[in-house]
């Protein structure tokens, strides 16, 4: 109780930061939001009136469910879950980013020892959302330093925007080249500003990224604004490339961000390499090397093959059966021409075929029927039928039937 007053009287967000909890999610983020949606919505319906489709959802919400539950009970019982009795000074940190940021319940935090990587993430399981940070960063940055709550503000901020929900039911829009990543990008983007916020200051923001970027040691006294130059100087056509592909903001970029809102002077956005735009069209979702994205690749390559295979199949049988067709046109032609001539049915197909008679050389049924003269009853010609496909007729209401499918 004694922190929870102690959090009420947290002095209010610095005056220079020109943020209120309506703003921090970026107008970018919510626009990318509405086509991505769209875009997923179509394809869900699609799924859905396939039978197919739906199979394939439902093989991949039990993987994806099964895999994600795995890795939240290696947590639950690996990593170290923070609370009053557990790294008190963290967990007094977690609670008052939350209230700072709106967010209630306060989700679960857990510290992991991740062999020297500094990163954080939030995920999510059974509709709760928790926060993982990794042990060395922890350590990098000071268990109740105002870096970490940054890092917190971070997380939070994803749990709070729901991204880790809209990650599984957005996957179709998410798997679209640029717009996909982009999307991803405008997340940490605006969650950046989430942990500024949550931090009450830039400084410890830009502190925690240069910590991200060049390391426990020497990474909080780097010079930010040198480091953030280099997203204005590096704009080739593999930076650009790198950058349109990727599910997350430069390093570089992210500090840019941060200095200006400090200065509260919107940062200037250098531009990219037009051929970068071009060859990302080509790299679907972005270069993102988590398993679920691996999964969704998968799923929709299958799905795709699945219902191409036998539309594919479907053409490619009523083109073999239209040659045949016209093999029986031509045929009864010279049949009907042959009767004109002589007076009197042919008996023999052979009659109608070879190299001074209608037709030069014998036609051939793709499906290796041959042509036969079957005596028809009730008419004077005789029929000209194929020995796979049949008659003309019998092609006919194949043709009919496969139409009315
Ligand atoms: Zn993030
Ligand atoms: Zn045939």
């Amino acid at each position: 109780m004694v922190t929870r007053l102690q959090l009420m009287n947290t002095p209010p967000p610095a005056a220079s930061l020109p943020l209120t909890p309506n703003t921090l999610t970026l107008p970018k983020e919510r626009t990318y939001f509405s086509l991505v949606l769209i875009f997923s919505i179509l394809v869900w319906l699609l799924l859905a009136v396939s039978i197919i489709g739906l199979i394939y959802a439902a093989v991949f919400a039990a993987v994806f469910w099964l895999a994600n539950g795995l890795m939240v009970a290696r947590l639950r019982s690996e990593a170290v879950k923070v609370d009053e009795r557990q790294m008190p000074e963290l967990h007094a940190l977690l609670r008052e980013v939350c209230g700072r940021l709106g967010v209630a319940p306060v989700p679960a935090l857990y510290v992991v020892q991740a062999g020297g990587t500094l990163n954080a993430f939030a995920a999510r399981h059974a509709g709760r959302g928790f926060v993982v940070v990794f042990s060395d960063f922890l350590e990098a940055l000071g268990p109740g330093s105002p870096e970490l709550k940054f890092v917190l503000g971070h997380e939070i901020g994803h749990i709070k925007s729901k991204h880790i929900l809209k990650q599984i039911l957005l996957a179709p829009g998410l798997f679209l080249p640029l717009l996909g990543p982009a999307y991803r990008r405008s997340w940490e983007s605006s969650c950046d500003r989430y942990g500024a916020y949550a931090a009450g200051d830039t400084d410890s923001a830009v502190r925690a990224m240069l910590t991200l970027g060049g390391g426990r040691e020497r990474g909080r006294q780097l010079n930010a604004e040198v480091f953030a130059s280099q997203h204005r100087e590096e704009r080739g056509f593999f930076v650009s490339l790198h950058e349109l592909i990727s599910t997350y903001p430069t390093l570089s970029k992210r500090v840019t961000d941060l200095l200006a809102l400090k200065s509260a002077m919107p940062a200037r956005r250098p531009a990219r390499n037009p051929l970068a735009y071009f060859l990302a069209m080509f790299v679907p979702g972005g270069n993102t090397a988590a398993p679920a994205n691996a999964l969704i690749f998968i799923v929709i390559i299958g799905l795709l093959a699945a219902m191409a295979i036998p539309a594919f199949q479907k053409v490619h049988q009523s083109s073999i059966a239209m040659v045949c067709r016209n093999n029986l046109r031509q045929l009864s032609a010279a049949s009907d021409q042959y009767v004109l001539e002589t007076g009197h049915q042919p008996n023999e197909i052979t009659e109608l075929v070879g190299p001074d008679k209608y037709i030069k050389t014998m036609l051939v049924c793709p499906r290796g029927g041959t042509y036969e003269l079957s005596p028809a009853e009730g008419q004077d010609a005789p029929r000209i039928v194929c020995t796979v496909h049949g008659s003309m007729e019998d092609l006919q209401q194949q043709f009919e039937k496969s139409r009315q499918k």
